[in-house]
């Protein structure tokens, strides 16, 4: 038997999932995934989620926000994008506001311009009350000055990514932490030793998909089946049972996120 859990961030309406999304579902749940939340990175990304949510009443969620990708895309009519993302928002449909944030890696719009936009958002969740999902690239210390002036918001640091240190501040502002398979990779010794720091409280697992699979997938399309892989490595790391992880994700999911 595997334990219930939540898969708080999936990209279950992108391209690599196409032609078998409701076979990746089904295979999800069959190691225990009982919620996923698939996330909107635009517009109309976020239409599609609503519909695959709408087809899975109780078992799929959605969220809606301009990522640093869209932002960049909109490019002069970002005030445009800003208005449907409110029209959206007040349909109730969605869960959260995001995933929404900076992108320094990719060489997108000035720094100085996402994080407007970055902000403009912020300023959206709190007059839906929503929580927020935050894409924070190379860009923790931009993403905590922000934070630190916006402490109305609430929600998740998705794929967290960074130092025992960048987890303290950020916890220390409220957020939660969300891990993915990153957490699994040789390398990543630094973000196991974060994710071993996070209370119980404040701790959440996803998979990004189809991004970053867990090993043994790693480079193969990442699917919310995965996060068995991820979830043993964390339960591993912090010295808890499969299904003490497996219990405390799920409850922070469904209270920050209002999911059944
Ligand atoms: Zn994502």
């Amino acid at each position: 038997m595997h334990p219930a859990l939540i898969d708080t961030h999936c990209h279950l309406t992108n391209q690599k999932f196409i032609d078998d999304v409701d076979a990746v579902i089904a295979a999800a749940q069959e190691v225990g995934v009982i919620h996923l939340m698939t996330i909107g990175t635009g517009i109309a990304d976020a239409k599609a989620c609503r519909a695959l949510a709408k087809r899975y009443p109780n078992v799929i969620s959605c969220a809606a926000g301009l990522d640093p990708f869209s932002c960049h895309e909109a490019g002069d009519r970002f005030d445009t994008a800003l208005a449907d993302l409110d029209d959206l928002l007040a349909t109730g449909a969605y869960r959260a506001l995001g995933e929404i944030g900076l992108e320094y890696f990719h060489h997108l719009a000035p720094h100085e311009v996402q994080q407007q936009q970055f902000e403009a958002q912020l300023d959206l969740a709190v007059r839906h009350d929503l929580p927020v999902v935050i894409h924070s690239r190379d860009a923790h210390p931009d993403v905590l000055t922000i934070l630190r002036r916006n402490q109305k918001n609430r929600g998740i640091i998705h794929s967290f990514t960074g130092t025992v240190a960048d987890a303290h501040a950020f916890l220390e502002l409220g957020w939660y932490l969300s891990f993915n398979g990153m957490v699994t990779f040789k390398a990543n010794d630094e973000l196991r030793e974060a994710a071993a720091i996070v209370p119980n409280d404040r701790l959440l697992i996803e998979t990004d998909a189809p991004y970053l699979a867990p090993i043994p997938h790693r480079g193969r399309r990442c699917e919310p089946a995965f996060i068995q892989q991820t979830m043993r490595v964390i339960a591993e790391h912090r010295g808890q049972r499969v299904e003490d992880i497996a219990a405390w994700t799920t409850r922070n999911a469904r209270l920050l996120l209002s999911l059944p």
